[in-house]
């Protein structure tokens, strides 16, 4: 196995939702973390955690999109 990210505790210095660690939160972050929860790929889970429970789940999908909208 190889670490991509280093998922160190949070604040760190990406923003939470990008979970790429490209320094952007977009769709791209989306596309990524739905992949991870289909069992694909790498994410930083620290980032993943949008919504702050502390779980990486359907639910930070949902926060991050609400992010890109704009909503709250
Ligand atoms: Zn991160």
């Amino acid at each position: 196995m190889v670490t991509l990210f280093d998922n160190g505790p949070a604040p760190h210095e990406y923003a939470a939702g990008d979970v790429n660690h490209d320094k952007e939160v977009n769709i791209v972050d989306v596309t990524a973390l739905v992949d991870y929860l289909l069992g694909n790929g790498e994410i930083c889970l620290t980032c993943a955690d949008v919504d702050g429970d502390e779980d990486v789940n359907i639910a930070d999908v949902t926060a991050l999109i609400d992010r890109l909208l704009g909503g709250n």
